[in-house]
């Protein structure tokens, strides 16, 4: 037996692994079983040059093996296999002379935490945040070679042997201890490696011996009855993740199948991107729009990345543009420096120029269809509208590639883009788009606007505010302008000196009655004749106010600027004005004022609680003056 010290020369370094370097223990499940997946690719391919020999009906497969009542987990493989001079080159030269750069590199950065240890071939010492003790047996494929035990108990010290392995490749046994009990469980192991080896490119089997004895005490029972009912072991793996598959022998029902699998979302998403490229860099990958219709907020998106197969993390985004982490996808990116820490990632031009990459493929996509299947596109639109939006709030690159296919639904339900609207509005009026927030409410606005020939948009999210700003910034001369906000000036009549004259006589009156002191009152003549007044929001303050109560900014509650139109072709405020000045009617006067205002304040937005018991009680009294005239 041979006796050795790990060569290190910074003190152990093992305690600073199982503390900083992986933010989740149940990582070395990743490490191990890629470690062994990739011993029997390299192996496959000796075989592939000539150099090496497989056996008659050789099948690669990795196991996992759980014994639980000794605490055991391990790993085993055959694939290329180490002499004990490779173990003693691989495990513990490389491998320290990578954490004793590791440790001058990153010593300042270090509880920084992440996932740092696999770039400095470190994979294989993550067993210790588990493990008490670590043994590998291993055989290698070379002619002539004995089998070699290493042992290490995570100290500085490892210890070499015979090892009793007669099969080539190669077993990694751990011996858990008190900090990785959880994983002696099936249930866990199995959710693990459903995680991080789902898609690795070598079929691995999960074997729990406890599970196994039952089984064998049954059968016995059974006295070998049954024997075809015998389960035949199933991988828990799939070798052949389908964005590795050329994009064009694809099926839509494959991309189906692969969504529900991988998302366990049971509905069809909508469309989706093969994303494949071999240069400047190599990058495969599937993304969906799934389906959604509601708030941002509710969008959860998720997108897996992985690294040659193997799942490094959901949703990085310094890797994938934020905006495409409300979709859900696969991205696998074989040279991605992926188990560097992030602030590293963020900093690099190889990952800004991935994310251009994906940013401009999403971007096609959606042209494609705007231009080919408009059809298709418009029945997309307000599933699809919130990401896309969200995206050109998020990169204006982004915007600048789709902003001819951006749609936008009018009130009548049908999808224009912001060109197709103010070219057949122009006549009307010239770079502005009318927009409705709430149709219900604005019911009354919108039907005036329909019947005066005029169009409006619907903009009815969160998102719309900001979306609009950015809308007017980049296509300058252009404004959004919602529905009450000019009413007005596009409805009125070529006006005459009569409703100056109205407009003194009614705003001392209002002003006076509502105890309203800001209160701005107009009268105008409307092409509207059974409406009587109406609210005329300034866009901008309106705007400005919503985008705080968003924020949750608080500037006080905002004054938004509001004036009360008054219509002269409307019978209530003729007779109004007749009965105006009459003492004996003064109280008639006040009530028509109060319940005028009332119901230009409704078109546009709720009354408060105590608004709406007083306008109730008065509606009732005019019920009972009537019936009384
Ligand atoms: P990395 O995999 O990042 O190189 P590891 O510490 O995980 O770092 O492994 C170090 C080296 O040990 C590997 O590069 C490989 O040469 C060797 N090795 C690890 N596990 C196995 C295995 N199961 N079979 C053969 N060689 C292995």
């Amino acid at each position: 037996m041979e006796k050795g010290n790990l060569s290190i020369n910074s003190e152990n370094i093992l305690p600073i692994i199982k503390k900083w370097l992986y933010s989740e223990s149940d990582i070395f499940i990743r490490e191990l079983v890629s470690n062994a997946c990739d011993a029997i690719t390299k192996f496959q391919k000796l075989v592939g040059m000539g150099e090496a020999a497989a056996g008659d009906e050789e099948k690669y497969s990795v196991k996992v093996v759980l014994d639980k009542e000794n605490s055991v987990i391990k790993v085993i493989d055959n694939g290329i296999g180490m002499t004990a001079d490779e173990i003693k080159e691989y495990i513990t030269q490389i491998a320290f002379s990578g954490a004793s750069d590791f440790i001058n590199k990153y010593k300042d950065k270090i509880d920084e935490g992440g996932d740092i240890i696999g770039h400095f071939g470190l994979g294989f010492y993550s067993a210790f945040m588990v493990a008490d003790k670590v043994q590998i047996d291993s055989l290698s494929y070379k002619d002539g070679e004995k089998a070699a035990r290493w042992t290490c108990d995570g100290g500085i010290e490892f210890e070499m042997d015979e090892s009793d392995m007669t099969q080539r490749g190669t077993v990694i046994t751990l011996y858990i201890g008190e900090s990785g009990k959880d994983f002696l469980n099936p249930y866990k192991i199995k959710e693990v490696l459903a995680k991080y080896c789902y898609f690795m490119p070598i079929e691995i089997y999960f074997e729990d011996i406890a599970e196994i004895k039952k089984e064998a005490e049954k059968t016995e029972k059974a006295e070998e009855e049954n024997k075809e009912d015998e389960k035949k072991p199933e991988p828990i793996n799939d070798i052949n993740p389908l964005w590795l598959k050329s994009p064009k022998d694809c099926t839509d029902e494959e991309y189906k199948e692969f969504y529900h699998k991988v998302f366990t979302d049971y509905n069809d998403p909508l469309f989706w991107i093969h994303l494949n490229m071999d240069y400047p860099f190599r990058l495969k990958g599937i993304l969906y729009f799934p389906k959604l219709k509601h708030e941002l907020d509710s969008i959860e998106g998720q997108v897996k990345l992985y690294n040659n197969q193997v799942f490094i993390a959901d949703n990085i985004k310094e890797v994938i543009p934020e905006f495409l982490l409300l979709l859900k996808g696969t991205i696998d990116c074989p040279d991605l420096p992926l188990n560097v820490s992030r602030s590293f990632l963020q900093n690099d031009g190889y990952v800004t120029k991935m994310s251009g990459y994906i940013t401009k493929k999403v971007a096609d996509k959606l042209n494609s269809l705007f231009k080919k299947e408009r059809e298709e596109y418009e029945k997309f639109w307000e599933d699809i509208s919130q990401f896309i939006k969200y995206g050109c709030l998020r990169e204006k690159d982004f915007y600048d590639k789709v902003k001819d296919s951006l749609l936008f639904k009018t009130t009548k339900g049908e999808f224009v883009t912001l060109s197709e609207y103010l070219d057949r509005n122009k006549e009307k009026h010239e770079n502005k788009v009318f927009y409705v927030t709430d149709e219900k409410q604005q019911a009354q606005y919108i039907k005036m606007f329909e019947d005066n020939g005029m169009e409006a948009v619907i903009l009815d999210t969160k998102l719309d505010n900001p979306y609009m700003s950015s809308l007017e910034m980049y296509n300058s001369g252009v404004s959004f302008s919602r529905i009450d906000a000019d009413i007005a000036d596009t409805l009125k009549n070529a006006g005459g000196d009569d409703e100056k004259a109205l407009t003194e006589k009614f705003e001392g009156l209002f002003k006076e009655i509502l105890k309203k002191d800001n209160l701005k009152v107009k009268v105008e003549s409307l092409k509207a004749y059974d409406v009587s007044g109406i609210i005329q929001l300034s866009e901008q303050s309106r705007r400005m106010s919503e985008m705080s109560s968003i924020y949750g900014m608080n500037f006080g509650s905002m004054p938004v600027d509001e004036t009360l139109i008054l219509n002269s072709n409307n019978n209530v405020i003729k007779l109004l004005d007749k009965i105006v000045g009459d003492e004996s009617r003064k109280d008639d006067a006040e009530l028509i004022c109060r319940q005028v205002y009332d119901l230009a304040v409704m078109s546009h937005k709720p009354l408060e609680m105590n608004e709406m018991t007083e306008f109730i009680s008065r509606s009732n009294k005019i019920l009972e003056m009537t019936m009384n005239m």
